[in-house]
């Protein structure tokens, strides 16, 4: 069994209720793409095809999911399990209201960006584990992963790259720990 498959597995024991869904095929999901492209005056146009979002127990998944390689959605999966269990420890009315709305919905998105950094160290772990330590070293994954916070697209969640690199390479430092 892939490290994919059990995963699915292992999630589905831990949460019941879990379940992948194609986001393409979800009418919610496509009023979410219109309201971001909205919001962001047309820059955010990738939200139904590049991006993986889970909400309380659903991971929805782009169209191209099962194309992609096992370890891939692997490393995602990882990403998207910990909202999993974030939806779990807050519930969904507070996950909604920290994640889209406190302090500010977009520039300063304190709670947004807390509740992603943790989904991203996991990211960040699970890369490390299936392509090796040297793939999350490599400046240019680092530059990536910090841009997501920086950028448009997670509507500008913050803005300090200083502090974001000190957490990446927090981040990078318990993994040393752990070897
Ligand atoms: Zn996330």
């Amino acid at each position: 069994m892939d490290r994919y498959t059990a995963l699915v597995e292992a999630l589905t024991a831990e949460i019941p209720g879990f379940r992948i869904v194609r986001k393409d095929q979800s009418a919610f999901h496509r009023a979410i793409h219109y309201g971001l492209l909205a919001v962001t005056l047309g820059r955010m146009k990738s939200y139904l095809d590049s991006f993986q979002t889970t909400i309380g127990k659903t991971v929805y998944v782009t169209a191209d999911w099962d194309d992609w390689p096992a370890d891939r959605r692997y490393v995602t999966l990882r990403h998207e399990a910990i909202h999993l269990r974030q939806f779990r420890k807050l519930t969904l009315p507070v996950m909604a209201i920290l994640y889209v709305l406190l302090p500010l919905p977009m520039g300063l998105a304190y709670g947004r960006a807390r509740l992603e950094q943790e989904a991203y160290a996991e990211s960040i772990r699970a890369a490390s584990e299936v392509w090796g330590r040297a793939a999350v070293t490599n400046p240019d994954y680092r530059k990536y992963v910090i841009d997501q916070f920086m950028g448009a697209s997670y509507g500008w969640m913050w803005p300090f790259r200083r502090s974001l690199e000190r957490w990446y390479d927090a981040v990078l430092a318990t993994l040393d720990e752990r070897r």
